[in-house]
């Protein structure tokens, strides 16, 4: 299934992809919110590869989303919060994982 995203509307979007413990992108995250508390996602786990959507209200960051499949725990920091740290010191931007919503 595909959400419908109003990027009018949206106050945070991310859509990226998630690696296990070797460092391989096998999962993957798309997640967007309209009001910075209820977050819908999709999401593919990094480390078993079940797929699952859902909503939730996510409270204070470091945000952790729960994969009911095999319950190992995927951290989902603010793409753009990487961003604007990336703007403001234009030194080390190897790293730095664009927002492309
Ligand atoms: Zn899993």
């Amino acid at each position: 299934m595909e959400k419908e995203v109003d990027y009018d509307r949206v106050e945070y979007a991310t859509n990226r992809n998630l690696e296990n413990d070797e460092g391989e992108e096998t999962g993957h995250i798309k997640m967007f919110s309209y009001d910075n508390e209820l977050f819908f996602f999709e999401m593919t786990c990094p480390y078993c590869e079940h797929s699952f959507e859902d909503e939730e209200e996510l409270g204070s960051r470091p945000w952790w989303i729960e994969c009911p499949e095999c319950e190992r725990s995927t951290n989902v920091f603010r793409i753009k919060d990487a961003h604007e740290r990336k703007v403001k010191d234009r030194g080390d931007t190897e790293d730095v994982d664009l927002d492309e919503v």
